[in-house]
């Protein structure tokens, strides 16, 4: 019997942040942990995805191997039978799926989404076809695989909400082809967390860190140098109020230390806001939120470091066998309802 499948993928453009690491790679380990028997998780790096902006491609394919490995670092476990890892472009079914639903979707839906307004409002030179068509092809990565659950930072919630949206036509239109997955409500639920997770820019803590940002200072890359990531704790922006609160509003910058401090050392934020919250001790704080990110840093870059690529090519090599057989068959169902290939056997 087929398993539920529970799939999250990150994109290979730019080194991997604290934000990724939190917000992508935490919750699925964590699942992979909790679940790992009654779910198949499908953990993909989407390469495809990574140059819908501008990137430096002589360093792709190096990097989609380290962002696999990344994963792994973060405690996925490569043994477990359940678990599949793959890269996007090894299953051609995503680029033959996206163009099919490419003409379910329309211009006036994909022009609201904020991810394509803000990157190109960044890239305005450049904006290509590709970042336009961006959530169709991450509708595709979820659809070929029936996947209900895509564990994701707030940031990818529209695009959840737009696959459903086509998945929902498409389905209307031409019976039951595709599983819906579910919405972001029930996604968050599913993580266990009252609301999706954003850790913010450490230089303007109104904006989420983001890999591709080039400014350094506002994220703290896995890779940094632990002592490097130290002093960029101590300059992040906070605030002049005197007293620590913890107020998204007021006060984005100290409450967004503070949800790092309680993410990385695996205690409540009302833990660790009974210790802080009401103090003017921003100094202190600060200096131990930077202790807590570069011991952080130091375990994690050591778990990087004795990574090989024999062991992963090898889970990747038959993952990606699989994975091909599974999203044609979502494929030629596809496919026979738009009337590319036969109804008849
Ligand atoms: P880019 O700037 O290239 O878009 P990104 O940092 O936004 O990079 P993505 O590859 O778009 O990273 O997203 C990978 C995963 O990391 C997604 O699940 C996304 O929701 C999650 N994520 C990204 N940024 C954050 C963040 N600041 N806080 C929590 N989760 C995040
Ligand atoms: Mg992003």
């Amino acid at each position: 019997m087929s398993k539920s499948v529970i799939l999250t993928g990150i994109r290979s453009n730019e080194e991997p942040t604290l934000g990724n690491y939190l917000g992508a790679f935490v919750p699925m380990v964590q699942m992979q942990k909790e679940y790992a028997g009654d779910y198949q998780i499908n953990m993909f790096v989407p390469d495809l995805h990574s140059f819908t902006t501008p990137i430096d491609h002589s360093g792709l394919y190096r990097n989609t191997l380290n962002n696999l490995k990344y994963f792994v670092a973060a405690g996925l476990d490569l043994k477990n039978p359940h678990t599949f890892i793959y890269r996007q472009s090894y299953i051609p079914a995503h680029s033959e799926l996206t163009w099919i639903l490419d003409c379910f979707t329309y211009v006036g839906e994909m022009s609201r989404m904020t991810q394509f307004k803000e990157k190109s409002g960044e890239h305005n030179d450049s904006v290509t076809m590709g970042l336009f068509n961006y959530p169709v092809l991450m509708a595709a990565d979820i659809l070929l695989y029936n996947a209900k659950h895509i564990p994701v930072g707030e940031d990818q919630f529209q695009h959840i909400e737009i696959t459903r949206d086509i998945a929902t036509r498409f389905n209307n239109k031409f019976g039951d082809i595709f599983t819906i997955p579910e919405a972001t409500q029930q996604q968050t639920s599913f993580m266990k967390r009252d609301a999706g997770l954003r850790i913010r820019s450490l230089t303007d803590p109104t904006k989420k860190m983001s890999k591709s940002s080039t400014d350094e200072k506002s994220k703290i890359l896995l890779i940094d140098d632990p002592e490097v990531a130290r002093k960029k704790i101590m300059s992040a922006t906070t605030d002049s109020i005197g007293v620590i609160n913890f107020d998204w509003e007021a006060q984005p910058g100290i409450t967004s230390l503070l949800q790092i401090k309680a993410h990385l050392s695996g205690k409540s934020q009302d833990e660790v806001n009974a210790q802080w919250v009401g103090t003017t001790k921003y100094g202190e704080f600060k200096a131990a939120v930077a202790d807590e990110v570069a011991t952080f840093l130091m375990d994690f870059q050591a778990r990087l470091a004795s990574i090989t690529d024999d062991q992963l090519l090898y889970k990747l090599e038959a993952s990606e066998q699989e994975m091909r057989r599974i999203a044609g068959e979502t494929l030629l169902r596809a496919q026979i309802a738009v009337g590319l290939r036969s109804k008849e056997k």
